[in-house]
């Protein structure tokens, strides 16, 4: 805690210097050209798409700060590792079948009869990810069930074996370099400890309906002394984590490319099961410098997620205090009209920054409908407190998107911006994807665009050291950047 605790203090100096180590533009000629042939381009963006992407795909973007493992890996590599693993699909579902499901295998295909079939191939698709959902008639399926459904045929075969999570993390980072992505923080796997615990649940319920912050409070300490921390295999949990985090990341990381993670509970399961994985999750990243951070995800708008939001605001704001220089980035307000009540869309955004205090909030698409919205904006900016956007998953899950997103807001207001991809392998896009998106749909100047990429490792959760390190590598490459695209700038033939 002591080691966290020191390195937080040096953030706010670390900040003063690296807020203007990227965005400040190098007076030379490659990079005036550069700027002046972008700002053209961003005027004209919708018919010049192909040349944007062009641009934006070698531009370096840093990091990316919000990219969860299973949702990332496409579904082509999944049927890659049901295919060497020796394991098959079901015709009847399209889940993984195992060798240990004997009852199952009459109704299997094997990998290589699937691919032979292009029908069921593309039925395939569309049940693992996103593919095709708009562009042909279907049985109709909400966005946002499609969405966090496929999510349920990924952990079949990783769980079969856990040697491809190592598989999918090189598979990752080889993308992630084709478009000059140099840093992930990621969303990967959870210590797996959690207890299920009717009486908590009941009574931390009942504290939070009323009202009663001190009860509640009591409840969770005595939980952590009598419930999890006797438990053996709450230290067994965190020793096999930790093994298997090291060893993923050691399989990855290099000079060029850096991967830290992020711990996750799931905002669906039980109160005891949140708090018993949290206070597992905070004590990891705690003590590791590979977990860097502490997340909640699935669907905000499912019956327990909406019920408990203020429990888990609680849990998080408690956590906090025990473990003072752990980060959070919560995912908050990935919510919008007509998904739940209005009232329901008023504060949780609000909540995440003021009671959980979260150190980044991912999504934040219904800060227009919060009551305090003004304030939050206003912590945010001032506390710096960034927001990860996300446009391709909000405008397929939420229906959000150009005019109607809240990205030109946050920007406008000052609230530090990361664009980041969420789950390519679902949305079937890359993060230069999103890059587009932005420059089509929110007229981004050049200085700005390096300003968003900066954003992207000055507001990671990477210690001081690393950090700086991160960020004198993104300047040389937007270096190099700026001189290979001056380069072609001077040599385009004139029309
Ligand atoms: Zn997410």
């Amino acid at each position: 805690m002591l080691r966290k605790t020191v390195s937080l203090l040096c953030t706010l100096a670390l900040f003063v210097w690296s807020s203007t180590a990227c965005a400040a533009p190098k007076d030379d000629q490659s990079h005036a050209k550069v700027k002046t042939y972008f700002n053209r381009l961003a005027t004209d963006a919708g018919a010049r798409g192909a040349e944007l992407r062009l641009f934006l795909n070698l531009m370096p973007k840093g990091g990316d700060l919000h990219q969860h493992f299973t949702g990332t890996t496409y579904a082509e590599t999944y049927l890659d590792f049901v295919k060497t693993e020796h394991c098959w699909i079901s015709k009847k579902d399209f889940s993984v079948i195992t060798p240990k499901d004997t009852a199952k295998l009459p109704d299997t295909l094997s990998v290589d009869k699937l691919r032979s079939d292009n029908k069921m191939l593309s039925d395939f698709y569309m049940v693992w990810s996103d593919k095709d959902f708009s562009n042909h008639y279907h049985d109709q399926t909400a966005p946002d069930v499609q969405f966090f459904g496929t999510f349920a045929n990924f952990s079949t075969i990783l769980k079969y074996d856990g040697a491809l999570y190592t598989e999918g993390l090189k598979i990752l980072k080889n993308r992630a370099q084709l478009e000059n992505v140099q840093y992930i923080e990621q969303m990967f796997v959870s210590p797996g400890y959690k207890v299920t615990n009717p009486a908590f649940d009941a009574q931390a319920r009942g504290a939070v309906a009323n009202g009663d912050i001190a009860q509640l409070r009591s409840i969770f300490q005595n939980f952590i002394q009598n419930v999890v921390k006797p438990d053996p295999n709450f230290a067994s949990g965190m020793q096999s984590y930790a093994a298997r985090v090291k060893a993923c990341a050691d399989a990855v990381n290099d000079d060029t490319f850096t991967l830290r993670f992020q711990s996750y509970v799931s905002r669906n399961d039980s109160p005891a099961e949140v708090f018993s994985a949290l206070y597992t999750a905070f004590s990891e990243a705690d003590k590791s410098d590979l977990v860097v951070g502490v997340n909640i995800v699935n669907a905000e708008n499912a019956p327990v997620a909406m019920s408990d939001y203020s429990l888990h605001m609680q849990m998080f704001r408690y956590m906090k205090e025990l473990f003072p220089g752990v980060k959070t980035s919560m995912h908050a307000g990935e919510l919008t009209i007509g998904m739940v009540r209005p009232e329901d869309l008023t504060f949780h955004i609000t909540d995440a920054v003021m009671v959980a205090r979260a150190d980044r909030i991912g999504h934040g698409v219904d800060i227009g409908y919060e009551v305090k919205a003004p304030e939050v904006i206003s912590l945010m900016r001032d506390k710096k407190i960034a927001v990860e956007i996300n446009l391709t998953s909000n405008d397929f899950i939420l229906g959000v998107k150009n005019g109607e997103h809240p990205f030109r807001l946050y920007l406008d207001q000052g609230v530090p911006v990361v664009l980041t991809s969420d789950d390519e392998g679902v949305s079937r896009n890359n993060l230069t994807d999103d890059y587009l998106h932005m420059v089509q749909r929110y007229g981004i100047t050049y200085d700005r665009l390096r300003d968003i990429a900066a954003n992207s490792i000055r507001y990671s959760f990477l210690n001081d050291k690393e950090k700086q390190r991160q960020l004198a590598m993104l300047d040389k490459r937007f270096a190099d950047f700026e001189a290979r695209m001056a380069k072609m700038i001077e040599t385009t033939p004139k029309h």
